[in-house]
């Protein structure tokens, strides 16, 4: 009797061919047009092809070893991308295909997008060419342990010194602890991280700050950081490829111009005029 590879049988080939409508036609509605199909199609490919992002063994790895594997294609992929010259589209695409949430995957979709989004000119020239080459790794620090869609209740605290011109990033509590953010337990050198704006005592809300996190020569946390790895999860098991984190800070002082302010001219303007009010109060 013949052996049959499981893998090469198309199981779903019967089921396709009994479809009652034009199953072409489907695909690009669903993708948006025919490029977006044609794109997809490629890259679905170029992953299927590819030995190193084969995914038939994932479930059986312990955490260390799919943590392991995850790098081993998050670097291939990079490789290809370059290699291939992708486009943004297409390298999206790829990592879409790769299918296992690795430490890159929260510097490219937030890491990248904050400061791209929320970064003025001058901030986005400083720190775009640095994360791109991979000379950074960012996260997205947000959540807290005690406030996740409650954003407004986000209790990290970036304490404005006028003195020095700096921030002092500071986890009051416990439940103030970063919480979840991917890529912060193992991989990241920096962070967005999203505090309570506070001078003179005024709480100006919720703003982002690019804050250094790990050595550069070394990787060890800097001085004020404490961090680490939150563990395995629950459920499908694709976050445990993942390292996602917890982070609190000691008063760490960062300098003003690492706060991303290309919304924030007001804010800004304002803490000016409290500070100047508060050291030349008016003369009555
Ligand atoms: C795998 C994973 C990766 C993550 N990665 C990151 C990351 O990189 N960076 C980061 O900052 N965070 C990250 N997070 C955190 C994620 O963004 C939060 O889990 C999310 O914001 C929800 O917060 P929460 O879990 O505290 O739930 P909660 O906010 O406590 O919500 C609990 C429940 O209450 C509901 N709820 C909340 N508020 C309301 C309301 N006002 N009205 C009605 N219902 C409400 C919610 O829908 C939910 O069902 C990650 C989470 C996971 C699971």
């Amino acid at each position: 009797m013949a052996m049959v590879d499981a893998t090469e049988v198309d199981h779903l080939a019967a089921e396709r061919a009994a479809a009652q409508f034009d199953v072409e036609e489907m695909k690009v509605a669903w993708a948006g047009s025919r490029h977006a199909v044609e794109i997809a199609d490629r890259m679905a490919r170029l992953v299927a092809s590819d030995p190193v992002f084969r995914k038939d063994t994932r479930t059986m790895l312990s955490r260390k070893d799919l943590f392991k594997d995850t790098l081993r294609k998050a670097a291939h992929a990079w490789k290809r991308i370059v290699e291939l010259r992708l486009t943004e589209e297409e390298a999206n695409l790829l990592r879409l295909y790769v299918d296992q949430p690795g430490y890159v995957d929260l510097h490219w979709g937030m890491f990248v997008p904050a400061i791209k989004g929320q970064g003025t000119e001058e901030q986005q020239q400083k720190w775009l060419p640095l994360a791109y080459k991979f000379q950074i790794i960012g996260c997205y620090a947000q959540t807290e342990l005690g406030h996740g869609s409650n954003v407004q209740g986000l209790e990290t605290t970036a304490m404005f010194d006028p003195k020095t011109d700096e921030f002092v990033i500071h986890s009051p509590t416990l439940t103030s602890s970063k919480w979840w953010p991917g890529g912060l337990g193992k991989a990241s050198t920096h962070a967005v991280v999203y505090a309570r704006l506070i001078t003179e005592g005024k709480d100006y809300g919720i703003h982002g700050f690019i804050v250094q996190l790990r050595s550069l020569e070394d990787h060890s946390p800097l001085p004020g950081v404490t961090l680490g790895d939150i563990g395995g999860k629950f459920g499908s098991g694709a976050y445990n490829s993942m390292d996602n984190g917890v982070l609190r800070f000691d008063h760490v002082r960062i300098p003003r111009d690492q706060m991303l302010m290309r919304f924030v001219y007001c804010t800004i303007l304002l803490c000016y005029a409290t500070i100047i009010i508060c050291y030349n109060p008016p003369q009555t």
